[in-house]
């Protein structure tokens, strides 16, 4: 839940900052996220329309794709929505434009800010753009260190000599 009170919000400009985290978000089942959620609030309050512009930082836990190591990496990312309760602005296809009732109270910011954090993740994660990932035949972290298997890329100019030999 990250909740905004309606009544609470001034004509015009104002700011909010909030932490919050993954269990507020209903973001458990994304092991990605366990560090807090820092999100910053800008609101512009014109009568029946609030436009919200939500910005979100944390910390995201990820494995390796080829070392299979932990590693963490910074994410952020933003979005806008317009909170409107005029019927002519509804509009269903358009997930920036949220229709609200006029008796509404409150806006819970998590839905929107949770999808936006899921697409935020990348599909490809690396602990670095050039780890070397595991020996094929070892499992060696060859981050750390060469191991001493053979290579399986044989050079063509190897294969040449080969048959040469033979
Ligand atoms: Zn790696
Ligand atoms: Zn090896």
């Amino acid at each position: 839940m990250l909740i905004l009170r309606i009544a609470d919000l001034c004509e015009g400009h104002s700011e909010q900052r909030r932490q919050v985290s993954a269990e507020d978000l209903d973001l458990m089942e994304y092991q990605e996220f366990q560090a807090p959620i820092e999100v910053s609030l800008q609101m512009e309050k014109n009568g029946d329309q609030i436009i919200i512009a939500i910005e979100a930082h944390t910390t995201v836990s990820f494995i390796c794709d080829r070392c299979i190591e932990p590693f963490t990496s910074p994410l952020h990312d933003r979005l806008n929505i317009l909170y409107t309760s005029d019927v002519k602005l509804k509009n269903e296809q358009d997930e920036a434009i949220c229709y609200v009732s006029p008796t509404t109270q409150e806006i819970d910011l998590a839905d929107p800010l949770r999808q936006t954090l899921i697409l935020a993740l990348p599909a490809k994660r690396l602990c670095k753009p050039d780890c070397k990932g595991l020996c094929a035949r070892c499992g060696a972290n060859l981050n750390h260190e060469p191991c001493n298997c053979p290579t399986d890329q044989v050079d063509p100019r190897w294969e040449q000599l080969k048959d040469f030999l033979q």
